[in-house]
């Protein structure tokens, strides 16, 4: 019958790699695409991570959503797994099981002084202004004047762009309520983005950056020290990277024109980079109760090209500051002892998508190349796994005989006290934010604590 030869296979995160990875499998006319996640609301990143002033986005929802459409694809939420259910009664369950659950962890300075209050992830910043549940709780204290972020990337400048937007920019935006109020008494007047090597080696591209410059009440601290010979160099560096540097040369060397030069001086926040430094110390206030600084090591670089590190040169230079926020990556976790896990690269070992030696396993996404890299990188190589599933199956290399699916994992969550939320449930879920956002013209109002969301589905 139709029923035995129906490919089961489920797919763990609905972030864009879970949703892209599932798009390309339901291309099999018989696939049946079950995406299990952790949060009660779909979408990962794309709603916990990306801005909440770039709209334009989040807009892949629409795709992911056609794909949730799909008579042969199902969602369920609020399913934990490693916790809820373990993967090997999902590989049990299904002909295949594909891990794209992200990367859920940030890396850590291992500096003293890192633990004091004041001291923040970049992640934990990003997800208390978005609304994940879990850094609700954050409320950073946003009275200092200064606030440096350790990293160059562009989180670091999402994170720096939010803290000095003017509040009623932000208020048309689905950035939370809770963030909007704290921004609104924010006397953060000083944003400082501090790297470790030089600005041939910045990680953040040149659209974050012109945003940044053209901030409104905003002007950028460059010193032009740090740019001396950087013209010559330019013709070795690929295009990409030079549209970026000729950028940051002609903002940190050129004197800006009658216009630009009134809006910076009558602006009355700033941000700067500051190269060449690597943290050493968060120092603490005299009370002990919160971070006055940072100590950092003046650094030079050492090699050419990709292989330039930094590397001390003996100097230090403390950098007052109220507020430290690390932005110097994300990290996977490893998510049961059944998967290998690479802790050094935290990434899954895999060969374009097929996890080494556990057949019948898949992963896609930041947890399969790294936690780097923009939703369209991640389309692509969830195609790609995708692809090669579909290719291990055609060339019977998957279980064969019928799975249960869903309806064996679906008896063991209840049999446990989890009940899902699905994909029609989270729509219930979206109108209600979207109801609430309506009366005060913003484009939804965030849900950001499960329990409501869950009394709100009658669950
Ligand atoms: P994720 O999006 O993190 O999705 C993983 C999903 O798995 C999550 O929903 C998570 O809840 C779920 N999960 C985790 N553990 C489990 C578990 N045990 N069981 C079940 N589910 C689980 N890219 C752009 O193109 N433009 C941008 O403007 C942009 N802004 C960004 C801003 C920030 C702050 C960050 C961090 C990234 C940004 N990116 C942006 C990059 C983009 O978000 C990533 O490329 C993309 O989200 C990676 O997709 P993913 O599915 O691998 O991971």
């Amino acid at each position: 019958s139709t029923q035995e030869t129906t490919p089961q296979i489920c797919v763990v995160g609905s972030g864009p790699a879970g949703f892209y990875t599932a798009q390309h499998l339901l291309k099999h006319p018989q696939a049946h695409v079950d995406i299990y996640e952790k949060q009660p609301v779909p979408f990962g990143l794309v709603r916990f991570g990306v801005a909440p002033d770039h709209p334009e986005v989040k807009n892949v929802i629409n795709t992911f959503t056609q794909t949730a459409h799909c008579g042969r694809c199902a969602f369920w939420g609020n399913v934990e797994v490693g916790r809820d259910v373990t993967v090997p009664e999902l590989r049990e369950a299904y002909h295949a099981v594909v891990l794209s659950y992200g990367a859920e962890d940030h890396r850590a300075l291992e500096i003293p002084g890192e633990e004091l209050p004041g001291v923040c992830s970049a992640r934990a910043f990003v997800g208390w202004y978005n609304g994940l549940p879990e850094n609700q709780e954050l409320k950073p204290d946003l009275s200092c004047d200064t606030a440096v972020i350790l990293g160059q990337g562009n989180v670091a400048l999402d994170v720096a762009r939010i803290l000095l937007t003017p509040p009623e920019h932000l208020e048309k935006t689905d950035i939370t309520k809770a963030a909007l109020d704290v921004l609104r008494q924010s006397r953060v007047k000083t944003v400082w983005l501090v790297g470790r090597r030089g600005p041939l080696q910045v990680a953040f591209t040149i659209k974050e950056l012109r945003e940044m410059i053209q901030l409104p009440g905003t002007r950028p601290i460059l010193d032009p020290v740090d740019f001396l010979g950087l013209q010559d160099r330019l013709k070795e560096v690929p295009r990409p990277r030079k549209r970026l540097t000729e950028l940051l040369l002609r903002t940190a060397m050129e004197k800006p024109g009658p216009e630009e030069a009134a809006r910076r001086a009558s602006a009355s926040r700033a941000w700067g980079l500051r190269f060449f430094r690597s943290p050493q110390q968060v120092l603490p206030s005299p009370d002990g109760r919160g971070a006055a600084g940072v100590r950092l090591a003046v650094t030079r670089l050492e090699g050419v090209g990709e292989a330039t590190r930094a590397v001390p040169t003996g100097a230090m230079e403390d950098l007052p500051c109220g507020l430290v926020l690390s932005s110097i990556g994300y990290k996977s976790r490893p998510i049961d002892p059944s998967v290998p896990f690479d802790s050094k690269l935290g990434v899954i070992p895999n060969v374009e998508g097929r996890v080494t030696d556990v057949p019948g396993l898949y992963c896609s996404g930041w947890v399969k190349r790294g936690p780097t890299g923009v939703i369209a990188t991640t389309m692509t190589d969830s195609f790609l796994t995708g692809q090669m599933l579909l290719q291990d199956l055609k060339a019977g290399l998957l279980p064969s005989g019928p799975r249960p699916g869903s309806a064996a994992i679906q008896a063991l969550l209840s049999s446990r006290g989890v009940q899902p939320v699905s994909f029609s449930d989270w729509e219930k879920l979206d109108a209600e934010e979207v109801a609430r956002g309506q009366g005060t013209g913003r484009p939804r109002e965030k849900l950001v604590d499960p329990q409501e969301m869950l009394h709100l589905l009658g669950h």
